[in-house]
């Protein structure tokens, strides 16, 4: 029992080494106490192991901000990368071991900037640093007896114009517009005996978003980057899930073409040293063991077994096999979306277009139609149906000029509603007057959500989702529809909102995915009347 640390002395004790961390973290420049101290104190354990070669840890970030190695940070990583959290502890320990520390975050998103500061918060009024709060925190200030000061501004004009604190913090840059970003660039001013910095984050939609121009930018602007993904913040992967048994899977180089080896684990003794093609073990899992069984084999070759993060493998393989590949490429791996400003730079006419005479339109499966107006922009009308086996296939569209809505209505649109008989027809809400007209004709006629950025991704998703699933076909007969996929886009000059051009059909694609939770789910069969 001798060895035994009284309570009551233990706790002293801690409070003496919060005490000292505080006195003395700063001026140690040693990222071991930091890291010890954010870790047992502040609880969080900040990852530490740089996974991919091109990227770093999130601690690296969080060490060189707090001992000021650098000024000018640019910070991108992935979705639950952790970004909010870091500014939140940032904040927190800025505020706790530099008085007088003048701290403004600001949020691109009201809710992002809340969110920091309850991270703050909840960091701040621990046990251990309560007496140091001033008085109760609030949103708009709070403030600690050695003079530091944390506010949370809104991401607008008139919230980063004015004040000049000396540590500035900007989340998810990309959702953004420039101006307010240059603007909130010069606010950060050093005190006598706070430095300045401008730390700047987001995960990276767009390809000519505000994230990517600041990239371009970042030498002329001295900023350093600072890149993680999924791999740095991923949990541990445990031998027993990985296997131990070395052996091969052949991967085809999407831009090369060629079949290169990646080295991967199997729990099968018999596996050893063997190569597997991907296509096969993708194709039947649950006959292979170990790493050879797992969804993200293909993207992690073993990458996640050398990261010390916390993001579940399982939320990670829902995530990779729910949603497309690009999104999965730029917001969770970081890497630059490479569609040279198209939007839907997944589709593959020699995958996604199939013969006509391929598809034989079924009356008792499920079928949704979208209508965009127009007059001298078409009017634009697309027709999918969903089969049984999940699919989604694109099968006849409309595209007509001039045409005043009745003769539309009447003399296009009536014969295809009594043809095929949809579920549904989505209508842009923009043009009510039509939409009454379609009623009073008897059509099944319903005002389409118009989320544009949200109903992109879920298209994007049919296309193919990030683990190689494609699930929207377009028949060949529908060429408007296979141009415009081919030419929808972003502007040049940069934004997350495309180009409205190429868009008509586009518009009542988007529609249709993105209404469907609204229509209810289907298992692709209709519940039809006999006639
Ligand atoms: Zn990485």
């Amino acid at each position: 029992m001798s060895d035994m640390v009284d309570p009551q002395i233990f706790y002293q004790k801690l409070q003496q080494y919060v005490d000292w961390c505080i006195e003395n973290l700063y001026a140690s420049k040693d990222p071991i106490q930091l890291h010890r101290f954010i870790q047992s104190i502040c609880g969080y354990k900040i990852p530490t192991k740089r996974v991919c070669p091109e990227h770093c840890s999130p601690f690296e970030f969080i060490a060189d901000s707090f001992f000021d190695k650098v000024s000018k940070f640019l910070v991108i990583a992935n979705r639950n990368g952790g970004k909010t959290q870091n500014f939140g502890i940032l904040n927190a320990i800025d505020a706790l071991c530099k008085p007088t520390c003048e701290i403004a975050s600001v949020g691109a998103i009201e809710d992002q900037a809340n969110k920091c500061y309850q991270y703050t918060v909840a960091i701040l009024k621990k046990s251990f640093f309560k007496p140091l709060l001033s008085k109760e925190p609030m949103i708009s200030k709070t403030r600690l007896d050695n003079g530091a000061e944390i506010s949370i501004l809104p991401g607008t004009m008139s919230g980063v114009n004015g004040p000049h604190p000396q540590r500035t913090n900007f989340d998810e840059v990309e959702l953004t517009q420039w101006k307010i970003l240059q603007e909130f660039m010069s606010m950060a001013k050093s005190s006598k005996t706070v430095p300045s910095c401008v730390r700047i984050t987001s995960t990276r939609k767009f390809p000519h978003g505000p994230m990517q121009k600041l990239i371009n930018e970042k030498d002329q602007r001295s900023f350093k980057m600072y890149m993680w993904c999924i791999w740095e913040t991923i949990e541990p992967c445990p031998d027993y899930r990985s296997g131990t048994v070395p052996c091969f899977v052949l991967i085809s180089d999407p831009v090369t073409k060629g079949i290169y080896q990646a080295k991967v684990f199997s729990d099968n003794k018999d596996d050893y040293l063997k190569e597997f093609p991907l296509d096969v073990i993708s194709k039947n899992r649950e006959k292979y063991t170990g790493c050879l069984s797992c969804p993200l084999v293909e993207i992690c070759q073993t990458k996640a077994k050398n990261s010390d993060g916390y993001y579940d493998i399982k939320d990670t393989i829902d995530k990779f096999t729910g949603m497309d590949r690009t999104t999965w490429d730029a917001q969770w791996e970081c890497k630059k979306p490479g569609r040279d400003g198209l939007v839907y730079g997944e589709f593959d006419e020699s995958i996604h277009v199939i013969p006509q005479e391929n598809f034989k339109f079924n009356p008792n499966f499920r079928t949704i139609t979208a209508q965009d107006w127009g007059y001298e922009d078409p009017a634009a009308t697309a027709f999918i149906q969903f089969l049984p086996n999940g699919d989604a296939v694109m099968f006849d569209e409309m595209y007509e000029r001039r045409k005043q809505t009745p003769v539309l209505i009447k003399h296009y649109l009536k014969p295809k509603n009594d043809l095929y008989r949809p579920e549904v027809w989505l209508a842009d809400p923009e043009n009510p007057d039509a939409i009454a007209q379609m009623e009073t004709a008897g059509f099944p006629v319903q005002e389409a959500v118009k989320d544009i950025e949200g109903g992109i991704e879920k298209v994007r998703s049919w296309l193919r989702t990030a683990d190689g699933y494609v699930r929207l076909y377009i028949t060949s007969n529908c060429v408007n529809a296979i141009e415009e996929f081919n030419s929808y886009s972003y502007p040049e000059k940069g934004g997350n909102k495309p180009l409205d051009k190429n868009n008509h059909l586009m518009d009542c694609i988007r529609y249709i995915f993105d209404s469907l939770n609204d229509i209810g789910d289907s298992d692709g069969t209709v519940k039809c009347e006999v006639y």
